[in-house]
């Protein structure tokens, strides 16, 4: 985690940066030409019910997670164990694990015990709580209304 915070940090990139919506549909592909074995796990925050980070999990992520009470995921990216906050001290402090109906999802409930959740900073150089802190602005058309076309064309909006 600590090689992917800190080169993030030193060097913000237009994809967590800029307003350009540039949404990677492929994702779940890559992971599934992969051989981790992977279901996606929402995080949200127990007493402010934020979303903070969706990350995905395997049974060796959801063992370390239930065991040692923090959030853990599995990097698809490292092929590693991604116990969050080890290295930037952001942990995650487990409350409860949720499951879905259909078996193949999670929902970690968790009180933060750094400065947040994403990996990337704010404006005040502190991790940001989530990682959702942009929204897809509906760029206005001719006519004033929502334009219609590509979703490239919309752009990112800081929240
Ligand atoms: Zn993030």
């Amino acid at each position: 985690m600590s090689k992917t915070e800190s080169k993030t940090a030193m060097c913000p990139s237009a994809l967590e940066e800029g307003s350009a919506l540039t949404l990677d549909f492929s994702k779940l592909r890559q992971i599934g030409r992969g051989e981790a074995a992977v279901i996606p796990a929402a995080v949200q925050d127990y007493d402010t019910k934020e979303v903070l980070i969706v990350a995905y999990v395997n049974e060796e992520a959801l063992a370390y997670t239930l065991t040692h009470g923090v959030a853990a995921f599995w990097s698809t990216s490292r092929n590693e164990l991604w116990v969050k906050g080890a290295t930037s001290g952001d942990t995650l402090e487990l409350v409860e694990v949720r499951v879905n109906c259909e078996q193949n999802s999670l929902l970690y409930l968790v009180r933060p015990l750094g400065a947040g959740a994403c990996h990337t900073k704010g404006a005040d150089g502190k991790a940001r709580t989530a990682c959702y802190y942009r929204r897809i602005e509906m760029v206005e058309g001719p006519a004033g209304g929502p334009e219609e076309g590509p979703i490239a064309q919309r752009r990112l909006e800081f929240v």
